[in-house]
């Protein structure tokens, strides 16, 4: 059996540890790898490492770390396949949802290419006579990266190549479930050119994040994963003074107006809200119909119905199984919490199950209509494919619909109005808004803004934000005296 190892200070190593966690093959439930809960002494190890390699590595000019990145870029590319195929087998995910994974973070490492512009200060001159102001952008020290289950690829990649590139060590702590994908993501980062301890992966769960939590030596953490544990590593980490970014949960609302175009409304929706298995942040787990529009969804349900789910490498596959047992559980007791609570079920996918795969984690697709703010499936995140149908009847109800929930992550409106479109963004109190785009996930030279109980702390994933969190900022103001220059004889006056 495969254990998973450890990265510390540019070896991958085999963990003394004696307690495992078992990473399965979510199609069957077969196991796959063991990975190790990190000891005591590796956390330990991997602490030093990170810290003893910073002191060198801040001192590395920003177009050499950028080489650095550029050499990852092209090893991510070459090997774009490879890794997407490790990443179907560990996730379940289809071929074409784990390449768009692996490319979403190669996105990532192309802006920490660009990491000597980005980190540039700023200049003021004369603020007081004689005296110059200008600052410099320095990395903090060692970062900590806690990743979940649903993108291995892409979030590790948010996180390690843009805090590196900016000269600080890195522990990514991936998640438990998929860790094979972020050790091959670890592998090419060595290769590339990478010096020891610069990188360092630590496995585990809980009690391994809690410890790394309490290392003094560790100035900043970022996380991606659900609200509870965002909530408790945003305030553990804050509590013993580090910088915290934690993005967390979403429950995104899509609002369809009746001028939009139908069948552009119904395909996007499809992708959106059932791709993936549902298993996206941005996921569309909500539409709202307003007016008219609600005379389409028996349509939208037809649709979805017919998608199939399958095997990773299956090309007709719509999407593949649920990561684990528990979180195919938790969906089919929202889905039977919806019935009860008088949602009308229009598509049920709880009986669905994969000829020859029975022992996976399979939920067909299911559409849900007739929801309202009272029922389990609209206020949870059930991070499944399931769709809730509402209907309203104005702009502005769609508008305070979304407002009241309390997660802000993603939104979009169908419309050919730009009239409603500028109401809808100007008003939304959501973080990324599309407008006739179902999955408004920005581009690294934006950042990753999540609001509510999507994201706690200020500064966001990628883009210019992600920099300043990764930096501190240092304020020079200088004073330098004439006599001084003419003493050392560079006043010029006897040159021709
Ligand atoms: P999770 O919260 O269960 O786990 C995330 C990470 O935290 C893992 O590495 C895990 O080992 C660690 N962890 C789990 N419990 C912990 C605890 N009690 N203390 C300390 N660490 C702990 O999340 P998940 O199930 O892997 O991922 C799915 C969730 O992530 C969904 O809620 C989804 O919306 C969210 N997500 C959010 C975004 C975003 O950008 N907002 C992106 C992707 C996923």
């Amino acid at each position: 059996m495969q254990q998973v190892p450890l990265l510390i200070n540019g070896e991958f190593i085999r963990s003394q540890s004696t307690h495992f966690i078992e990473v399965t093959n979510p199609a069957n439930n077969s196991l796959i790898a063991q990975a190790p809960c990190a000891t005591d002494d590796e956390l330990a190890d991997a602490v030093a490492a990170a810290k003893h390699a910073f002191l060198s590595w801040r001192e590395v000019p920003a177009p050499e770390r950028a080489r650095v990145m550029m050499s990852y870029q092209q090893l991510l590319k070459d090997h774009h396949d490879e890794i997407a195929t490790i990443l179907s087998q560990e996730t379940g995910k289809t071929l074409a949802d784990a390449k768009g994974d692996v490319w979403r973070g190669i996105e990532v490492v192309e802006q920490a290419m660009n990491v000597g512009s980005l980190m540039m200060g700023e200049t003021a001159e004369n603020v007081a006579r004689g005296i110059d102001t200008y600052s410099y952008i320095q990395p903090l020290g060692v970062c900590l990266g806690i990743t979940p289950f649903n993108f291995p690829a892409m979030i590790p990649l948010w996180m390690f190549p843009l805090a590196i590139a900016c000269g600080n060590t890195f522990i990514l702590k991936p998640s438990e479930q998929d860790p094979l994908t972020p050790m091959k993501l670890a592998e090419l980062f060595m290769q590339a050119g990478a010096p020891k301890g610069v990188l360092n992966v630590i496995h585990g769960g809980k009690e391994q994040v809690n410890k790394l939590l309490a290392e003094p030596e560790i100035r900043a953490v970022s996380f991606v994963g659900s609200v509870p544990v965002g909530q408790h590593i945003y305030k553990t980490a804050t509590d013993n003074m580090k910088r915290a970014q934690c993005f967390a949960g979403a429950k995104n609302h899509s609002v369809i107006m009746p001028d939009a175009n139908k069948t552009q409304v119904l395909n996007n929706l499809v992708g959106a809200s059932v791709g993936a298995a549902g298993q996206r942040c941005m996921a569309i787990s909500v539409a709202v119909f307003v007016g008219p529009a609600k005379e389409w969804i028996p349509e939208l349900a037809a649709l979805i119905k017919a998608v199939k789910p399958g095997l990773w490498d299956d090309p007709n596959a719509g999407f593949g199984p649920l990561i684990s047992p528990q979180a195919k559980q938790k969906v089919l007791a929202l889905i039977q919490q919806g019935k009860e609570q008088g949602a009308e079920c229009l598509v049920d996918g709880s009986g669905f199950s994969l000829p020859g795969y029975e022992a996976g984690n399979w939920v067909g697709p299911t559409v849900f209509s007739n929801v309202d703010e009272s029922m389990a499936i609209y206020q949870q995140e059930i991070f499944g494919p399931v769709l809730c149908c509402m209907a309203v009847d104005t702009l502005e109800e769609a508008i305070a619909l979304v407002n009241r929930n309390p997660y802000g992550n993603g939104t979009s409106i169908f419309t050919n109005s730009g009239g409603a479109a500028r109401k809808y963004q100007h008003e939304i109190e959501v973080g990324q808004v599309g407008i006739n785009v179902p999955i408004p996930v920005p581009l690294p030279f934006f950042s990753f803004t999540g609001w509510k109980n999507s994201f706690y702390g200020d500064l966001h994933a990628y883009g210019k934000q992600a920099i300043r969190f990764y930096t501190e900022t240092k304020t020079v103001t200088a004073r330098w005296f004439d006599e001084e220059a003419q003493a050392g004889g560079t006043s010029g006056k006897d040159e021709p």
